[in-house]
């Protein structure tokens, strides 16, 4: 019998990542350019970026780092021009920026509620459509990966506005997916669950953070290598069958 691939081989895509300045989208960058993806990274300052766009260049990879502010709407037309410019269009688009306010529903001010879901629906939204836009002229297949949250699913405390934009993601994924269903471009989600990065790690101290980490099964959080597996199926050839779908990640905190 022939030897099956089952490898997820990225060579010769192109991935971009938003907010890779820190968190989950080094990571996921770092992982998208070890299959063998060139990566453009993009966070609002540029500056945050060029150590990790050294470090993939150093390493053999190919990294492209490029300042976008997410909810610059009017910038993304030209965003994506740019990248044209430079041969990097990419085929893969991770929807990773993202933000929260914590505070008790009651506290919110309007700029508060519209800076969350600026950043976690809309732009996603936008940043999906001028991508889509793009290859949908060309005829080509492409991903789009929108990392939402097990709020999307469920109740996070003074998360109330954040669970609203990640359980509309998911729903944006599936609408997304279905228009273009025919047209080459897979649209899935991951949810991961509570993993330390500078968007929580205020809280984990915390008495309250502590507890919070007790009452899970495994009473610890993720680990950002836990999505590795899930970024690469939706990424590469093996997810090629999937779309509209979402995937959590959770490390059981959830069940
Ligand atoms: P993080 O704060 O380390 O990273 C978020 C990134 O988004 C940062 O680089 C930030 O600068 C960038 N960003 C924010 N607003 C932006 C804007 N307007 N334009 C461009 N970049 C912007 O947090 P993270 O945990 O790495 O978060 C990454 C994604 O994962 C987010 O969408 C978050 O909601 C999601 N998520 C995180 C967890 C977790 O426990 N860490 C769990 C579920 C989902």
């Amino acid at each position: 019998m022939e030897k099956m691939d089952t490898g997820n081989d990225l060579s010769g895509h192109i991935a971009l990542v938003t907010g890779a300045s820190s968190g989950l989208g080094v990571r996921f960058a770092q992982v998208l350019s070890a299959a063998g993806a060139a990566v453009v990274i993009t966070a609002r300052r540029a500056e945050k970026l060029a150590e990790l766009e050294a470090e993939i260049n150093g390493q053999g990879g190919k990294a492209l780092a490029v300042a976008l502010d997410v909810t610059d709407l009017d910038n993304i037309g030209s965003f994506f021009d740019g990248l044209r410019a430079q041969d990097m269009m990419p085929d893969i688009l991770v929807n990773n920026a993202g933000m929260n306010v914590v505070k008790p529903a009651l506290d919110y001010t309007p700029d508060d509620y519209r800076q969350v879901l600026d950043t976690n629906l809309t732009a996603p939204f936008f940043l999906a459509n001028e991508f889509a836009r793009h290859h949908i002229a060309e005829g080509n297949a492409a991903r789009i990966i929108n990392i939402a949250s097990v709020g999307g699913y469920n109740v996070l405390p003074g998360l109330t506005p954040y669970c609203t934009s990640k359980s509309g993601i998911i729903m944006m994924t599936r609408g997304l997916a279905r228009e273009w269903a025919n047209k080459k471009i897979n649209v899935n989600a991951i949810c991961p669950g509570y993993i330390e990065t500078e968007i929580n790690d205020f809280w984990w101290q915390t008495e309250g953070g502590k507890k919070q980490i007790a009452s899970w099964p495994r009473r610890r959080l993720a680990s950002k290598s836990d999505l590795d597996g899930a970024l690469l199926l939706l990424a590469g050839p093996q997810g090629s069958g999937m779309t509209g779908t979402a995937i959590t990640v959770d490390d059981g905190q959830y069940i």
